[in-house]
């Protein structure tokens, strides 16, 4: 392909209504410093509408249950989430709904043509959140929604979840660790928070073979992830063929991030994102669509989502 590919973004104030409260880390000040970046992206980066999504788009990756408890405590004005350490305000459920709409969003445009490949820079982040419990900051699970929804709405069959936050994607893996439509990466630093994520978590049943743990060690820089990527990732992905790339895109294994123990460059998420993409252009027609999670130093955030945007392309 000579000609460049067409590559969309979203991002929306709209995030910022998602008050955690004073000194959290999944900040509306971390967001709006990435906003400011990505709306000072030249015009050739088409700018990508978001929408809300509807409960029943929720339900295909959560129980009925969870999004009872995700809206009854928001309704009740709590603090936090009765399931786990996600900070809420009165808001937080109609930003949560609006972050799963923008990827859905985005997929749509993707699989229509509209864009090549997609940014979602949406909050609060998803990975963490299983069918049943929201945790780790994270509320409803988009990336996890998306892969449902490419199946069932557009009716691919095999998709891949490539997810380098620095943490486990542990709600992820755990909604899809017997699906074998599905296959899962996760790269991570070892032994941090959530704790899971090890090799030997491979998948269950159907789905055995079908997810892949890649734990990093503390202080590693990027070239030991990407050889892990070489080594490990790659080769299984070219196995599965999927037909669509979602990524989990947190930006927190990123050098100085406060919550995360690597030390990745700017120019690794790109060299991932590179990776991906070529992936993509041999299996899923260049689908990718990534999604926000991570990332606590703000400019930190900025420079290494801009590296991402740029590779994309
Ligand atoms: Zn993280």
């Amino acid at each position: 392909m000579n000609r460049k590919a067409i590559i969309g973004v979203h991002c929306d104030a709209c995030y910022e209504r998602h008050d955690t409260g004073p000194g959290h880390p999944e900040s509306a000040d971390r967001y709006r410093v990435l906003r400011e970046a990505l709306e000072s992206l030249p015009p050739e980066i088409v700018r990508l509408p978001g929408r809300t999504a509807t409960v029943a788009e929720v339900l295909q990756a959560h129980e009925a249950y969870y999004h009872d408890v995700v809206y009854r405590d928001v309704a009740a004005c709590a603090d936090v989430l009765r399931t786990g350490d996600t900070a809420l305000c009165g808001e937080s459920y109609e930003v949560a709904l609006e972050a799963s709409g923008a990827v859905l969003a985005a997929v749509d445009a993707v699989m229509r043509g509209e864009v090549a490949r997609a940014f979602c820079a949406v909050r609060p982040p998803g990975h963490h959140a299983t069918a049943n419990r929201g945790m780790g900051f994270c509320i409803f699970n988009h990336i996890a929604i998306a892969a449902n929804y490419l199946r069932r709405k557009h009716g691919l069959q095999r998709i891949a979840i490539v997810d380098w936050d620095v943490h486990h994607g542990n709600g992820t893996q755990d909604i899809f660790a017997a699906d074998p439509g599905v296959f899962f990466v996760s790269l991570h630093e070892r032994g941090a928070y959530p704790f899971s994520g090890s090799e030997e978590e491979r998948g269950e049943g159907e789905g055995s073979g079908t997810t892949l743990n890649l734990p990093l060690p503390h202080g590693s820089g990027g070239e030991v992830a990407l050889a892990a990527w070489d080594e490990r990732a790659g080769p299984a992905l070219e196995a599965f063929r999927p037909e669509f790339v979602l990524v989990s895109a947190g930006f927190d294994a990123r050098k100085d991030d406060p919550l995360g123990g690597l030390k990745w460059e700017d120019g690794t998420f790109a060299e991932f994102t590179r990776r991906v993409v070529a992936l993509a252009e041999k299996h899923a027609a260049g689908r990718v669509v990534s999604s926000l999670e991570g990332g606590y130093n703000p400019p930190g955030l900025a420079s290494a989502a801009l590296a991402h945007v740029a590779a994309l392309g």
